[in-house]
């Protein structure tokens, strides 16, 4: 069972920190573990589609990313949440597109942002192996929100 915890909403200050970096040393570790398990339970509770660990108060750079369809993205793939630790966009799309977000921090808040339509993004999983994978459409726009999250920056930054 995992934990549900609380969300910081804007105006607060840990969500303008840029994060920090995961150490080699917490890689493979029970907290690591139990800080991933406790954001997808925390995303799922709040049909979020991906969270970022700022927007529970812990600042460090760790990200869920679990697209599905909804109403406003009806052709949005259904992937298994993805926790990506120390992601790091590589390459962007020069293409981009402009796409509704919203946010679990700003709930009163909707808004059309430009997004490239393609990344490439590197991370690491919670055991500490490097993947790269590319992105498109909307679970590419919920990988660059959420790493903005870990650089401080919410959407209604870049409307
Ligand atoms: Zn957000």
């Amino acid at each position: 069972m995992s934990v549900v915890l609380p969300i910081a909403q804007r105006g607060e200050e840990i969500l303008t920190f840029k994060a920090a970096s995961v150490a080699q040393n917490e890689f493979n570790s029970a907290w690591l573990e139990q800080l991933a398990l406790a954001l997808q339970a925390t995303m799922l509770e709040r049909h979020g589609v991906g969270i970022a660990a700022p927007q529970v108060y812990v600042s460090k750079r760790v990200i869920i990313v679990a697209s599905r369809p909804n109403p406003r993205y009806p052709d949005a793939p259904e992937m298994p949440a993805v926790t990506m630790i120390n992601p790091e966009i590589i390459e962007y799309s020069t293409e981009t597109c402009f796409g509704e977000e919203g946010c679990l921090s700003v709930p009163e808040q909707r808004g059309q942002v430009e997004r490239a339509y393609v990344v490439k993004v590197r991370y690491f999983t919670v055991q500490g192996e490097q993947i790269e994978q590319s992105y498109e459409g909307f679970p590419a726009r919920i990988v660059q929100h959420e790493i903005d999250h870990l650089n401080g920056i919410l959407f209604v930054e870049r409307l």
